[in-house]
């Protein structure tokens, strides 16, 4: 079997530490959190940042600190940058400011749906312009498809020449205006992909644990993380990043898929900023 590549969702832009105190909101809990997540196997890491309230925010100064805090750790695991709206704070170019520090990756939000209440705006001029940033700062996109249409997005800004082969998605599902988090929608937007894309599956809340199983059981990749679910079971809040890593690399290893290294998430990631 493939390795998997194990990725952790630090924080999100979503949940607070009213809904769980173990959330990383400070620059040094979110480079801790990183590590731990490291540690018990996470290759990627995707990073949201908090400004000093604890708030969402795509200042690059709040997200410079939490890269060099991760670089002073050799920690060797890849960094994904959010360029989302920090939950309707940001729009046009200051959501992707932070592709200047030329992480290895950035989230790539494929398309416009209602997020909730909130419309989460995502036109093509704004992708267009966004993509071109990606290229420039050779920073590989995690296409981020909340529904089964932004995959048809990807797949035109493909056509322009404005994503490159192989193509990186992660499909969010479950997510209250996207499209629902079962099986039945997974394999139909996987059966989608051009041939030698990575996928992988952010699922939200209880889904999180169902969606994890159906990637390790396929040759998806695997999102886990407190950004996408703040329990570890129904009822009961979860310990740390680590600990939800630390879950699913335990199942990986009894199923006899092996975890992939940074190195070797790099390689099936094709990466080309490479620390
Ligand atoms: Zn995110």
């Amino acid at each position: 079997m493939e390795p998997v590549i194990v990725q952790a969702a630090l924080t999100g832009a979503i949940a607070t530490t009213d809904q769980n105190p173990n959330l990383p909101t400070t620059v040094e809990d979110i480079v801790l959190a990183g590590i731990g997540a490291w540690r018990a196997g996470a290759s990627v890491l995707h990073v949201h940042a908090r400004d000093e309230d604890g708030e969402p925010t795509q200042r690059l100064d709040r997200f410079t600190p939490i890269l060099e805090g991760l670089r002073v750790a050799d920690c060797s695991a890849i960094v994904n940058l959010s360029t989302g709206s920090a939950a309707g704070r940001a729009e046009g170019k200051a959501r992707y400011e932070c592709l200047k520090l030329q992480p290895e990756m950035g989230s790539f939000d494929c398309g416009s749906f209602n997020f909730g209440e909130r419309l989460f705006a995502n036109p093509m001029s704004f992708l267009r312009d966004m993509a071109n940033e990606f290229m420039d700062r050779g920073v590989k996109p995690e296409i981020e498809c909340f529904d089964v249409g932004h995959i048809g997005t990807a797949l035109q800004l493909r056509d322009e020449g404005l994503l490159e082969e192989p193509l990186s998605f992660q499909f969010v599902l479950g997510v209250r205006g996207g499209a629902p988090a079962t099986p039945q929608q997974a394999l139909y937007m996987r059966s989608l992909l051009p041939p030698g894309s990575t996928w992988s599956i952010c699922a939200v809340g209880r889904h999180q644990v169902p969606m994890n199983l159906l990637c390790l059981a396929t040759d998806g990749h695997v999102r886990t993380g407190l950004e996408d679910n703040i329990n570890y079971v129904k009822g009961v809040r979860a310990e740390s990043n680590a600990q939800l890593v630390a879950r699913i690399v335990r199942i990986a290893e009894d199923i006899g898929r092996p975890v992939a290294t940074p190195d070797e998430a790099r390689a099936l990631l094709t990466l080309r900023n490479r620390r």
